[in-house]
């Protein structure tokens, strides 16, 4: 197939494609990457330290008194398929020994995978609060996304490849594919979940289908009925659909923040917050229309991509002779315009003539 010659108009065109339209989407991509690169290593030591304390403190204060915890195994939260001592010890090691793990992120889906059980068994056998719920939501991230990189587990990553340890590589490949397959879909349940809470909370009957008692049990729907009206509504239609979700959330968690600030009667659940915060740094995952945005705006500009903007094939070429002040910027303005560019120099450097003196000088 044979290509014809871009004209004029269509030069313009994609020039005007390159420089007005890919700009702003390059710089919001970007952000969005520097923003999930600098933040997520905090928010994420601050999430598995803060559901760690929690855990740990409540273990030590049942080990310190175990005739307590034994009590309240059998009498507070009895488990129907458990003895109350095996149970008693079961939710001490786990309070005490998989929140040590979580907060220093070794074993983290492991440790983070017994708390979520912990979490749901307190939820449901003993007394249903919204944090019971944002912890399972937290912890179940932890499950399938592993922790971020302030912790042992990536520090070790590693070297378990390349250890004689036994199964090293093939735990350490399972864990990946846990993370490429899982990751999707448990995001599309967190937004439909927060999504759920939300209509309910703004009054649509959407729990028809369950008992009320235990539509509660599983949505946070007391969270979510501190919202204005608006904002939970529209908010989960725009999470249901994964559209717009990091402003959602940011949206979302600044209202939150900003409630809780206002009226102290409100307990402040931090685990909403941090929930949220998730959402705003991670994003919706590949089951949302933004990320169908997304791919449809990589197709149009393959540099979001890494890839060339444009073939290069049957464009004008420009040469570019001394690689200069001039000819440096000259070549660098070319660069979004749909044209090939050679430049050329009689030497293979650049000279920064303004610190010749400073360098003749020994000033630098
Ligand atoms: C010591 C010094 C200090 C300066 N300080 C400042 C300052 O502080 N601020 C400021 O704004 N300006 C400063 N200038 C001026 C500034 O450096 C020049 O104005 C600017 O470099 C001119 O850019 P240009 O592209 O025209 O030429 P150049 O930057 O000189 O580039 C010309 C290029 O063409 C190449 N070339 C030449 N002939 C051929 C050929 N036949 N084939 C292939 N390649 C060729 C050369 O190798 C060179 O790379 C300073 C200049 C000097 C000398």
């Amino acid at each position: 197939m044979t290509r014809t010659t871009p004209t004029t108009a269509d030069l313009k065109r994609q020039a005007f494609k390159q420089r007005v339209l890919a700009r702003p989407v390059g710089w919001a991509a970007a952000a969005m990457r520097l923003g999930q690169r600098s933040l997520w290593p905090f928010l994420d030591l601050v999430i598995r330290l803060w559901i760690a304390q929690t855990f740990f403190v409540s273990g030590v204060l049942k080990a310190a008194a175990w005739d307590n915890a034994l009590f309240l195994a059998a009498n507070e939260y009895p488990v129907s398929w458990l003895d109350p001592v095996v149970a008693a010890w079961i939710g001490v090691t786990i309070e005490i020994g998989a929140a040590v793990l979580l907060a220093f992120g070794l074993g983290t889906r492991l440790a983070a995978f017994a708390m979520l059980c912990l979490a749901l068994v307190i939820q449901f056998n003993y007394l249903a609060f919204d944090t019971h719920l944002f912890w399972a939501a937290l912890l179940g991230f932890y499950v399938v996304h592993g922790a971020g990189p302030i912790s042992l587990d990536r520090l070790l990553a590693r070297g378990l490849v390349e250890s004689a340890l036994p199964f090293g590589a093939t735990l350490l490949s399972a864990a990946r594919s846990m993370s490429r397959w899982m990751s999707a879909p448990f995001l599309l349940v967190q937004r439909a979940w927060l999504a759920a809470s939300m209509f309910a909370a703004a009054g649509f009957d959407i729990g028809r289908a369950m008992p009320a008692q235990l539509f509660v049990k599983i949505f946070p729907v007391q969270s979510a009925q501190h919202l204005p009206l608006a904002l939970a509504i529209g908010g989960a239609w725009l999470l249901a659909a994964g559209l717009g979700t990091r402003v959602t959330a940011l949206v979302l968690l600044v209202a939150v923040v900003g409630m809780q600030a206002m009226d102290p009667h409100l307990s402040q659940d931090w685990y909403w917050m941090l929930t949220l915060a998730v959402l705003f740094v991670t994003g919706p995952g590949a089951l949302s229309a933004d990320a169908a945005l997304e791919r449809r705006l990589k197709r149009v500009f393959p540099q979001l991509d890494d890839k060339p903007a444009f073939s290069l094939e049957g464009l004008p070429r420009v040469v570019v002779v001394g690689a200069g002040f001039g000819g440096l910027a000259c070549a660098s303005k070319l660069s979004e315009a749909p044209v090939k560019v050679t430049l050329i120099d009689r030497h293979n450097y650049h000279l920064f003539q303004p610190l010749l003196y400073q360098v003749a000088t020994a000033g630098l």
